[in-house]
């Protein structure tokens, strides 16, 4: 009988990883970090025999979803890895970025332990660059929406749109058993209809069972158009006052939904008298990915490449790379858009540029993405009066603007409408999401759709 257990983002938000088993085929669908307090759970053993793994699916490239996977193989993966073109191209940059992090962060608790004398106690890395690299040896699969992916036989794969973020898919595994056909969709993170860069998610026709993410199954999002309203306002506003804007921002889909606003804000004449400063190289590089698939965007930005532009280029813009050349952002007194990680102001070069611009009330912050409690982000967000940075005391007077409708991920309504189009669908299964949440959205199910809902525990074993 085919059998599921999760191994991470089960009854919680991060660290996806769920192993499919059907005859001897042992599928993992995405191997994410875990992150937030429970971060050192990372170190623990996955809680499966890693080479046994025959195939790794990666559904996209977020952290939550791939940032063990240099782990996984380190200890002893020797599977074949599918996933998309544009998922295997950011995750490289995404995972380069996480093993460069991890090290810094292994090199400070070293210095400071070691005048401690409690060097032994420091931990190493949880992986390195060369494990990253590592992964790119392996046997790799690069697959296209829609395409019909035979594992064995009895048992194929396809991926199709999600539309989160560039490359972000959900699976279906269509498997024989008991001469049954039976199928089984793991929904990754699925986005709404209405993107701004992509291709909306998919409808799915059939499925007996369903693995779905409920990060926003307790909610419904605004519409995005009142969000870009909000956001063009706040620039023009703060402009206006010969201001400054600050933008702590995700590298990935976010930065290039802010970059392709302001590209047709610099279309209509708006942003003449601005410099748009990109301060972070791993959005840099996320960037110029995106440029590498305008196949993979929505018709607007698609026509816009055909016609031989760049929709996130536009002459105010400049690319800072280097540290030196963020530092020399702060002579610049006005008329400054500075993008910059991280979003929720947790670490990045966003605090520097908070540090000099945020007691100065002709400024702006805008906040454009979602800021979990107790980051930097929430505290502003929040209405906090000070904030210490770089251990100064800083009076915040700059203006706060938050907007939230630029989500990448589906609210509860979407989720729902596209569920109610999956013919014999009986089962449901809620993964990745707060266990309050997904409380919620079982119910909010149970009211529209005759399923059987269930939350899912990590290490249950379901059979389907
Ligand atoms: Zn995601």
């Amino acid at each position: 009988m085919a059998k599921v257990t999760s191994y991470g983002a089960a009854s919680m938000v991060t660290g996806s990883c769920h192993l499919f088993e059907v005859g001897s085929i042992r599928i993992l669908v995405d191997c994410g970090m875990i992150q937030g307090e429970s971060w050192q759970d990372n170190y623990e053993a996955f809680g499966f025999d890693v080479a046994s793994i025959d195939y790794l699916i990666l559904t996209h490239a977020h952290a939550d979803h791939i940032g063990r996977v240099p782990k996984l193989v380190k200890e002893g993966f020797n599977g074949e890895i599918i996933a998309t073109q544009a998922t295997l191209d950011i995750s490289q940059i995404m995972l380069l970025d996480s093993a460069a992090l991890l090290y810094e962060e292994y090199e400070t608790l070293l210095r400071k332990a070691l005048r401690r004398g409690e060097e032994a106690l420091v931990r190493e890395p949880l992986y390195l660059k060369e494990h990253v690299e590592l992964v790119y040896t392996k046997k790799i699969r690069k697959v296209r929406y829609g395409e019909l992916i035979q594992i064995a036989p009895f048992l194929n794969i396809t991926f199709h749109n999600a539309g989160h973020i560039l490359g972000s898919a959900f699976i279906t595994i269509t498997y024989q058993e008991d001469n049954m056909q039976k199928r089984v969709v793991f929904s990754g993170d699925l986005g709404s209809r209405n993107r701004l860069l992509l291709n909306g998610l998919e409808d799915v026709t059939q499925s007996d069972t369903l693995f779905i993410e409920s990060t926003y199954g307790d909610r419904e999002h605004r519409p995005i158009t009142e969000s870009i309203a909000e956001f063009r306002s706040a620039i023009i506003e703060t402009m206006e006052r010969g201001g400054n804007v600050l933008i702590p921002s995700f590298a990935l889909e976010r930065t290039q939904e802010i970059l392709w606003l302001l590209h047709s804000m610099h279309e209509e004449g708006i942003l003449q008298k601005c410099t748009v400063y990109l301060d972070s190289p791993l959005a840099i590089a996320a960037t110029k990915i995106y440029q590498k698939y305008p196949l993979e965007l929505n018709e607007k930005i698609g026509l816009h490449v055909a016609l031989g532009d760049n929709p996130f280029g536009f002459p105010q813009l400049k690319y800072t790379q280097r540290r030196i050349d963020s530092m020399e952002i702060n002579t610049v007194e006005k008329n400054a858009i500075i993008i910059a990680g991280s979003g929720m102001c947790t670490g990045g070069r966003i605090l520097h540029h908070l540090k000099q611009r945020i007691w100065n009330s002709k400024n702006a912050i805008i906040f454009v993405g979602f800021q979990v409690k107790g980051t930097l982000g929430r505290n502003i967000v929040d209405g906090a009066e000070f904030l210490r940075i770089y251990g100064d005391e800083i009076k915040i007077k700059a203006t706060v603007h938050t907007i939230n409708g630029f989500s990448a991920h589906a609210d509860r309504a979407d989720m729902v409408n596209w569920m109610k189009k999956i013919e014999g669908l009986h089962h449901i299964y809620l993964i990745h999401g707060e266990v309050e949440k997904m409380e919620l959205f079982k119910s909010y199910i149970h009211q529209q759709l005759d399923c059987k809902v269930h939350i899912v525990k990590k290490g249950e074993e379901i059979y389907l």
